[in-house]
């Protein structure tokens, strides 16, 4: 509902799409306030990979590049080259790393990519005018066996005088595995592994914490914190209450209203059966929008407060709900899929995954509305 205190800072998507996905760029920035002051006096920078989490690289990058962020984190080469045409002055790190014929690519875009093997470390620096250097990220391995380079390749580098030279390091990172679990003793033993690695590399930035290992000692902060989801409102562990503000709003209009007095079935494999009186809204949002259908006859749509359960399968474009407890909703009224009444970690919950997949999933079918709230 559209108060004085909203403002509409853009739209994009389908025009007449019968959902709408309301970002709250204000609810962004308290966010990536709240992280930065957490992790204080480490920098903190932001991870946008995957189009910002779903909710659109553009508009998130202007408004955390305001609340002055000047050093961001994406997943692959393209996201990167995509970043700096929005993000002109701002330091970008690519995790993936370069490939033979990617290094003109990164060098144009002044990328600075994350060397996770030996095999980078050598084809980078390789791209270093003979007299000069060039800057990398350089990623260990801790504890994930993902990417990063494992303990052999860190003691190869570190006695290659010649690729140190050629190579300007601006940060060393590892990933922590366990840290949305506090009490995980991986923690621990990864913090140990790191700090012993990064005393073999003095004076470069080093950097070991995501969103929840924000939330773990400070000894997890080192120089700079790389947050992604709790800027985006997912909760770092499920030990505290969610500090961070919901970010996205889900709201679907109903396209019919249907009453079932006698017995019967709702929907694909007749998966619900009705024996009494019920009335039924379908809504236009189904797993092809990220509704996950694991959330059939699981899922719950809102009316203010009155709880609306989601009835039957998921369908591709519609949803069936009973609106027996709200028989006043008609056609055309909307009701609330993610919001206040259910936060994008509850309905990842029920879909059994978790808040991440819920965000990077939502569909290009919705309306998108940025918004920002006066405090
Ligand atoms: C995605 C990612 C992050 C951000 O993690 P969040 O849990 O979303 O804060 C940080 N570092 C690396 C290496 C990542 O892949």
């Amino acid at each position: 509902m559209p108060s004085p205190n909203v403002k509409i800072r853009g739209e994009s998507g389908p025009p007449h799409a019968p959902a709408i996905l309301t970002i709250n760029l204000s609810a962004i920035r308290a966010n990536y306030r709240l992280l930065a002051e957490r992790a204080r006096p480490a920098k903190c920078a932001a991870v946008v990979k995957a189009d910002a989490y779903g909710l659109g690289i553009g508009p998130v990058a202007k408004a955390l590049v305001e609340e002055g962020c000047n050093t961001f984190f994406v997943a692959f080469l393209d996201e990167g080259i995509e970043l700096r045409a929005k993000a002109p002055s701002s330091e970008i790190f690519v995790f993936s790393g370069p490939f033979p014929g990617e290094e003109d690519a990164y060098t144009a875009n002044k990328l600075v990519p994350v060397l996770n093997s030996l095999s980078q470390a050598r084809l980078w620096a390789a791209t270093a005018t003979k007299s000069g250097t060039v800057m990398a990220g350089l990623h260990i391995d801790t504890g994930m066996s993902r990417l990063g380079l494992p303990r052999d390749e860190i003691e190869t580098l570190l006695q290659d005088s010649t690729l140190l030279k050629r190579i300007e390091f601006k940060a060393v990172m590892s990933h922590l595995a366990c840290s949305d679990t506090p009490e995980h003793r991986k923690n621990a033993e990864q913090l140990r592994i790191f700090s012993d690695v990064t005393s073999k590399f003095p004076g470069i930035p080093a950097s070991l914490a995501a969103s929840s290992g924000i939330f773990l000692s400070p000894d997890f902060h080192f120089e700079m914190v790389r947050p992604g989801a709790g800027i985006f409102g997912v909760a770092p562990n499920k030990t505290e209450r969610n500090v961070l503000q919901q970010v996205v709003n889900l709201q679907a209009q109903i396209l019919q209203v249907r009453d079932v007095d006698s017995p019967d079935t709702v929907g694909y494999g007749a998966a619900h059966y009705v024996s009494g009186p019920m009335r039924i809204a379908t809504i236009g949002v189904g797993y092809a929008d990220g509704y996950m259908r694991s959330l059939g006859g699981m899922g719950m749509a809102w009316a203010g407060k009155t709880p609306l359960p989601v009835v039957g399968r998921i369908s591709m474009d519609l949803i069936t709900l009973d609106i027996s407890q709200a028989p006043q909703l008609d056609a055309g009224d909307t009701v609330e899929l993610i919001g206040p009444n259910r936060t994008v970690d509850m309905v990842a919950e029920e879909a059994g995954t978790i808040g991440y997949e819920i965000l990077t999933s939502l569909g290009r079918r919705y309306r998108r509305r940025y918004v920002e709230t006066a405090p």
